[in-house]
């Protein structure tokens, strides 16, 4: 892959609503301290991991007032209905927030899908994106998947969705984690080859805890490379840290304009990279 620039890259955040007063005090320390790497955003999860839709704008309402950092919204829209994410996208403007990250969210296992037979729902993204943009000029990132989605045929049809919702005017995707920077590149490429001129972020896991990211990264069909399975099998104190800065390292020496990284709400090891890397 040629060298895309030869600029620092631009980083930014994401977190998750806290679920307990002593987490949403920690995250408030963590957030502190990451706003200092001056990100171009940091964003909130939605309903994500089991955690309550709700505690979205309130965790936003907290953060905004502890730092002074653009900061975005997941949105997912399979469980509500249009008329619902009208109201909730107008409380998100209202409340000064200019970044959605639009996603459809996983679909309901237990529950028959719609759950409103009356009611009327977003479909694809795509569609999802456009009325957003309707609705409020909204800054908006979509998701990217470069092992592709654990639902998509192929990872050729996952590409053409992706460019419905970079057609429909999204400003960035944000990938899926990975551990393998070859397949970002790699899916850069087909990305490329398939007409997406949409910048293509990577969001990158610090791997805390090895067991859970492997039950995530199966269900979400990102693959873990064999030689982190040698390597957690006897783990250094600072292996989680070596990884993730390896990454970095060489995501910034193919000349990556942004990197998100999914924080899990802790600023280690992300904070220490962003200083060991100059990233501001
Ligand atoms: P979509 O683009 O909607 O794709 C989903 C499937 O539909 C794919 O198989 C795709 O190929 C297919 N598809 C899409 N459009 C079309 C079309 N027009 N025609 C035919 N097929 C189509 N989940 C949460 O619950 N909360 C969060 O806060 C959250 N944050 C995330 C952040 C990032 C950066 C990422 C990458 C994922 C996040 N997720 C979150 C997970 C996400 O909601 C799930 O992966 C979801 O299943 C897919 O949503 P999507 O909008 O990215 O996918």
């Amino acid at each position: 892959m040629p060298p895309l620039s030869t600029n620092t890259p631009s980083i930014s955040f994401e977190f998750f609503p806290p679920k307990s007063e002593k987490s949403a005090f920690e995250l408030l320390a963590t957030v502190q301290d990451l706003a200092r790497h001056n990100p171009k955003f940091m964003t909130v999860t939605f309903g994500a991991g089991g955690n309550s839709q709700r505690g979205t704008l309130e965790t936003l309402k907290n953060l905004q007032k502890a730092a002074p950092v653009p900061f975005g919204s997941h949105l997912t829209y399979i469980s509500l209905t249009r008329r619902e994410l009208d109201h909730y996208t107008d409380l998100l403007w209202d409340h000064g927030i200019r970044h959605l990250v639009a996603l459809r969210g996983d679909m309901p296992q237990d529950l028959v899908w719609p759950l409103d037979q009356d009611a009327e729902y977003y479909q694809y993204t795509s569609d999802f994106v456009e009325a957003l943009l309707k609705r409020h000029p909204f800054d908006i990132s979509v998701g990217a998947y470069p092992e592709k989605h654990p639902d998509a045929p192929s990872l050729d049809a996952d590409l053409i969705a992706l460019k419905k919702k970079c057609d429909a005017g999204a400003t960035r995707a944000i990938t899926q984690f990975f551990f393998d920077n070859e397949v970002y590149y790699r899916f850069l490429d087909a990305a490329t080859k398939a007409g997406i001129t949409t910048p293509i972020v990577p969001g990158l896991l610090p791997i805390h805890d090895f067991t859970k990211v492997c039950s995530f990264a199966s269900r979400c069909h990102a693959s873990i490379p064999s030689h982190l399975h040698e390597k957690f099998e006897s783990p250094s104190p600072s292996l989680a840290e070596d990884l993730i800065s390896e990454q970095v390292e060489d995501l910034v020496k193919n000349g990556v304009p942004h990197i998100h990284f999914y924080t899990l709400n802790k600023s280690v090891p992300v904070s220490g990279i962003c200083d060991k890397f100059n990233l501001i």
